[in-house]
């Protein structure tokens, strides 16, 4: 599990997700729109075919019921003037008992229509762009020859004819003449289509429109807009978040300065107890013995006596005193904060914090071992220690080659005690060292204080733990911190 990077992942998977589904929603979205004004445009396109083709019955209507004359006056007879008023209609002719149809189709339809009792077509060829409709009547019938493109009222057409994108036909028997082409779209996409018959009995012709809208008519500018607007808001979110994890690991590295800076002083507060106490036991010693001999020979010298037994009162004094600031800076408090600690959330915070000294030094630590392990433990205390641990591993890194770096921390239980290892691939630790590593100002490093070690040490004995030190088989130095079970504290 490699830990410092594990975040970004998510914000580059979440930011595509969310992107993704925006972009989805606005093609959707305009792809209803399209849906809608396409639905608009083929129901007035059948409002208004329609209204052309009923005039047609009431045209034939009023021819039957005016009988119009077939002697020709001067001006034409009303059937001759008609196309001049309705360019479409192309002829108007008439048939009575004296004059049979010229067409035997029309006498056909004229057959159909005596049945019905309304207009009726004649056999169709709509591809030549014009039928027939003829209506029987006594004594004369008549029949229309209707032009169908100069059917369509295109002064209130809803598109533009040439550019649209919407094909219209009308469909009947099998047969279609197309109204308007549509500029054809390449490859495949949506299909929206119209079908609706003609509002007039006599002439049923299907009004089909249809139009496909293919990926190209997409609305990749708001798409590409929404996906900006999203990466520049995750950006922004992400700075914002970076800043205050900044912050509040600049905050969290002074804490454990401080807590560092104390424990150091209490540590060179013990260590100078431990290094004044040997000189002022053995003066107290020699002073003791001085005493001795000033009993035997030459006689006693009551002052001299008294002058020693004060230099020995002085120096027990002095001995106490160091013993008592050595009490006094001994953490007494130690392992009584022991609570139940996540010591692999000890580790993981202890590797956030140190995010920015890994990346420097080109470490990637690895967290190995159980996901979680609960022990009794200062979490303060803790905190530190895995701190120092981590800290010291990657010193002994940097003398090796980048390429070489590794930092491996294990969590796992081991004789029923909780253990970290903190194992480097860095030098190790030399055979002559290794006794002295714990030891208060002990250090090999240049301007190496030597207290850190001594003080993990303290601060694990002290929450009845152990912190040792070995070689790795493998090379490097393995560092094990091991701390009572919360299940099972010691
Ligand atoms: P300092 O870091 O000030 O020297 P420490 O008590 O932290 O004090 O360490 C004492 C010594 O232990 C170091 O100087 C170094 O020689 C040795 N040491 C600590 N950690 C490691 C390690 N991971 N690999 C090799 N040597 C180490």
């Amino acid at each position: 599990m490699r830990q410092p990077w594990r975040f970004s992942w998510w914000w580059v998977v979440g930011g595509a997700a969310i992107a993704l589904a925006g972009a989805a929603a606005i093609a959707r979205q305009s792809l209803e729109q399209q849906r809608a004004l396409f639905e608009t445009d083929a129901r007035i396109v059948h409002r208004l075919l329609s209204q052309q083709v009923v005039q047609h019955d009431a045209i034939l209507a009023t021819l039957a019921l005016l009988q119009p004359a077939p002697v020709a006056s001067r001006t034409g007879s009303p059937e001759q003037r008609l196309p001049a008023l309705y360019p479409r209609i192309l002829s108007v002719q008439r048939s009575d008992a004296a004059t049979p149809w010229p067409d035997p189709a029309l006498a056909e339809a004229e057959r159909l229509s005596r049945q019905s009792g309304r207009a009726a077509l004649a056999p169709l060829d709509l591809p030549s762009g014009r039928y027939r409709l003829v209506l029987a009547s006594e004594p004369a019938s008549f029949a229309l020859t209707i032009d169908l493109q100069a059917l369509v009222p295109w002064e209130e057409w809803p598109m533009a004819a040439e550019t649209s994108t919407v094909r219209v036909e009308l469909e009947h028997a099998g047969q279609r003449h197309v109204v308007q082409p549509g500029r054809l779209q390449a490859g495949t996409g949506s299909r929206f289509e119209f079908h609706k018959v003609v509002a007039a009995e006599s002439q049923p012709f299907d009004v089909v429109a249809t139009q496909t809208v293919n990926w190209r008519q997409w609305p990749w500018a708001r798409m590409l807009a929404w996906t900006l607007a999203v990466a520049a808001l995750l950006a922004a979110v992400r700075h914002l978040q970076r800043q205050r994890l900044a912050r509040r690991r600049a905050e969290e590295l002074l804490r454990l300065g401080q807590v560092a800076r104390l424990n150091t002083l209490g540590e060179l507060a013990a260590g100078m107890a431990h290094e004044l106490n040997q000189p002022l036991t053995a003066v107290l010693a020699n002073t003791q013995a001085a005493q001795r001999l000033l009993d035997d020979d030459p006689p006693e010298l009551a002052t001299a006596r008294g002058a020693m037994a004060q230099a020995a009162a002085q120096a027990r004094r002095a001995a106490e005193v160091v013993g008592r600031l050595r009490r006094a800076v001994e953490r007494p408090d130690s392992g009584g904060q022991r609570q139940v600690v996540d010591a692999v959330e000890a580790v993981r915070r202890a590797l956030h914090l140190l995010e920015p000294e890994c990346q420097r030094r080109s470490v990637a630590p690895a967290l190995e071992g159980l996901p979680a392990l609960n022990v009794m433990a200062d979490p303060v205390a803790l905190d530190q220690i895995v701190h120092n641990l981590i800290l010291n591993a990657l010193q002994a890194l940097e003398q090796g080659p980048a390429t070489q770096r590794r930092l491996t921390l294990t969590l796992r239980t081991v004789d029923g005690l909780g253990e970290l290892a903190v194992a480097d691939s860095g030098p190790g630790i030399a055979p002559e060292v290794l006794p002295r590593l714990f030891e208060p100002f002990f250090s090999t490093r240049e301007g190496g204080l030597g207290l850190g070690l001594s003080l993990c040490e303290t601060l694990a004995s002290g929450m009845g733990g152990s912190l040792s030190a070995a070689n790795a088989a493998t090379g490097g130095a393995v560092f094990r911190l091991r701390l009572p079970l919360a299940a099972n504290p010691a």
